[in-house]
């Protein structure tokens, strides 16, 4: 049989981790053949929670799950991984400052980057899903030299089905007709999701909606703020579509994407769509072989030029206190 991956994932006792360490352990991530070793990541006054989750990843008697392992040493628990799912990261708490946040952030994320970058075995795959997303995975990257920067992806799939299901709900179509939907930009308010390609059974969407009083007063509210709307409704966060969509991508970037088919991705910009090389932004993918290609050639209109605009200048500003904090 096929030896176990080792699949890391921090911030283990939380929310987003309650549903993702079990769609893991039962091969929704690599599926029905592969079997998965698990690295447990937390904090040390978490640990005595984390036990309790790995007593019921035990008693469920999951046949492809190897091995568990816990521990809050980084360097432990990293150490061989093939899959590092990051997860875990500081929240923003009253009184904060948005300094604040980046630095407590920063400092999780610099040292899980030199960890793994001393420890993980020589394919790993890093995605980081825990806020600032597309920033903390820049940190982690930067700290990881000698580790490939395309190695480093952050979490915009959740937005991507957020925005997938809108639209099919607005169409009156099941979700599987909506393709070709794009997230550009940051993980934040300022995401741009562009239906300008995306496709409702095989037709423009922004053609057939036909309608951008709704597109600019519906649907890009409703996606850049239904973590908010969640969190209203249900007293608390939106885990596990979290969880699902950090599966999906890790899924997706191992196992690779349908043909002619794309998912959003934020990914280390290599100039494509005039994002500047040394930021982590999202943009249209394609996987093949364990490798994403940044979909090339698309035309972007004067309205999702400002747009895009917009969000790559926030991942900039980031980027720059990041800088001026020494953490990159
Ligand atoms: P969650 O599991 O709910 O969230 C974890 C992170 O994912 C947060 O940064 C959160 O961002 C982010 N996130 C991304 N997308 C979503 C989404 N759609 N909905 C909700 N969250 C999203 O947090 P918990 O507090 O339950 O758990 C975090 C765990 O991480 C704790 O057990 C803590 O001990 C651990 N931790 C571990 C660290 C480490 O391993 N070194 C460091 C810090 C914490 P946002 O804050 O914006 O909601």
């Amino acid at each position: 049989s096929n030896a176990p991956v080792k699949v890391a994932v921090t911030g283990a006792a939380g929310q987003i981790c309650y549903s993702l360490l079990f769609r893991i352990a039962s091969g929704s991530l690599l599926g029905p053949d592969q079997p998965v070793e698990l690295r447990l990541l937390e904090i040390t006054p978490a640990l005595k929670a984390l036990e309790g989750v790995v007593m019921e990843l035990d008693d469920c008697a999951f046949p492809l799950l190897s091995d568990v392992q816990i521990g809050d040493d980084a360097n432990t628990v990293f150490d061989g991984v093939n899959l590092a799912m990051l997860v875990g990261a500081r929240p923003r708490t009253k009184g904060m400052e948005r300094g604040d946040l980046l630095e407590a952030n920063g400092a999780i994320f610099t040292a899980q980057g030199k960890a793994l970058n001393d420890h993980a075995a020589d394919d790993v795959k890093v995605l980081i899903t825990g806020n600032p997303a597309n920033t903390n995975a820049l940190i982690a990257m930067r700290n990881a030299p000698d580790i490939p920067q395309h190695r480093f992806n952050a979490l915009t799939r959740l937005d991507h089905n957020r925005a997938l299901t809108q639209v099919a709900q607005k169409a009156g179509v099941p979700v599987t007709d909506v393709t070709h939907m794009t997230i550009w930009g940051n993980h934040s308010a300022t995401q741009y999701p562009d239906l300008f390609h995306t496709q409702v059974g095989g037709r423009n969407a922004a053609e057939l909606i036909d309608d951008q009083a709704w597109v600019e007063g519906d649907f890009l509210p409703t996606v850049q703020k239904r973590g908010a709307a969640i969190i209203e409704a249900r007293g608390s966060s939106s885990a596990a579509s979290a969880a699902n969509a950090t599966v999906e991508h890790m899924r997706d970037w191992v196992q690779g994407t349908p043909e002619g088919q794309w998912v959003s991705m934020s990914v280390p910009s290599d100039g494509s769509y005039g994002v500047p090389e040394g930021i982590i932004s999202s943009f249209p993918c394609t996987v093949s072989g364990g490798e994403y290609s940044i979909v090339q050639g698309l035309e972007i209109d004067e309205f999702s030029r400002g747009k895009i605009d917009a969000s790559v200048a926030e991942l900039i500003e980031e980027r720059d206190a990041v800088t001026s904090l020494g953490l990159i």
